[in-house]
């Protein structure tokens, strides 16, 4: 472990903050690395845009989301650690899935079910995305996760001059610990598509034989602005050929709410009408399962539109997601 605060590069002397957890740390000033244990690889850099393209697609971002009276309060420009892992992930699979199949003979329709085996190996080169701080995330750490996988390839050696007016954070995790736990994300992974195909699952056993781990700061701009005294967030994507916003926080407009509300309203008069067409179904020759859920369905489709337009209604702040949030991606199938 580096000491802590008021730490300086051991190369060229430039202060470098520091949280005590940090175990690989960068210099901004001169490229120099720290780490306390032997690094595989040296560290990458995704290339940041010029600041003053990044300065002003803020300022167009901020106008778009918040509305002209909004004002920027803070903008941060943060070099995040990011390991990315290439790795082969085999993952054996045993389950099987449920169909229901109806029957009619004359004049009865039954309902029955039919049993299919799930079974099959998943093989595949993956890319995992592990961030490399323990006790603190970053709004829109997700699509960040997604944005190094899709260009950790292009990324190149550190170079000090792009990253002046940066702040580099170093990582709290050792390469040990980044390997572990892309392992872990990759069979995650595999067994959540394993879940997707099957209804129940017995055995999803996953193995792994690791390739190459490399750390890589994905340059990032935090801002907050303020719109009508609250505050709000959005995470930029900052780097070269590829600026965009990530996530971001928006205001709920008064007329948008209005029209949440007329549609909520409409909604629920809408299911309520859908009563008397259900009614004679219920006379006909079907299963008393069928019978119940067509009797439950519109009180339970009135409650739940009544519950979401009013969510909606009332929010004050929405989220846009705008990219992909994941940190496995598949590079060989
Ligand atoms: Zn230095």
């Amino acid at each position: 472990m580096l000491t802590e605060a008021a730490h300086r590069c051991q190369n060229c002397g430039a202060p470098i903050e520091l949280s005590p957890d940090t175990v690989v740390s960068v210099c901004s000033y001169c490229g120099h690395v720290e780490s306390s244990f032997p690094l595989g690889a040296s560290p990458l850099m995704v290339r940041p845009a010029r600041a003053q393209e990044l300065r002003d697609f803020v300022e167009r971002a901020v106008r778009k989301e918040g509305g002209k009276g909004a004002s920027i309060r803070d903008v941060r420009f943060v070099a995040v650690p990011v390991w990315v892992a290439e790795l082969r992930a085999r993952t054996r699979y045993n389950g099987y899935k449920v169909e229901h199949k109806t029957r009619s003979t004359g004049r009865r329709t039954t309902v029955y079910k039919v049993y299919y085996p799930v079974t099959g190996t998943l093989d595949e080169r993956l890319a995992v995305a592990v961030y490399g701080r323990k006790f603190e995330s970053i709004f829109g750490l997700g699509a960040v996760k997604w944005s190094a996988l899709t260009r950790y390839e292009a990324a190149g050696g550190l170079d000090p001059g792009a990253l002046r007016g940066w702040e580099v954070l170093g990582s709290e995790l050792t390469e040990e610990e980044a390997w572990k736990s892309a392992e872990v994300g990759a069979a995650d992974a595999h067994r959540s598509r394993v879940e997707s195909m099957a209804t129940k699952v017995f055995d999803c056993y996953t193995e792994t034989d690791r390739s190459s781990i490399r750390l890589v700061l994905y340059p990032v701009v935090e801002a907050r602005y303020e719109s009508r005294g609250k505050s709000y967030r959005l995470c930029v994507d900052g780097a070269e050929g590829g600026v965009k916003v990530l996530k971001a926080e928006a205001p709920v407009s008064l007329l948008r709410r209005a029209k949440w509300m007329l549609v909520g309203a409409g909604a629920v008069l809408a299911t309520a009408a859908l009563g008397p067409v259900i009614e004679p179904l219920l006379y006909e020759d079907v299963s008393l399962e069928a019978k119940l859920i067509l009797l439950a369905l519109p009180p339970g489709l009135a409650a739940l539109w009544g519950y979401l337009s009013a969510r909606s209604a009332t929010a004050i702040q929405r989220l846009k997601r705008l990219s992909k949030e994941e940190d496995v991606r598949v590079l060989e199938g």
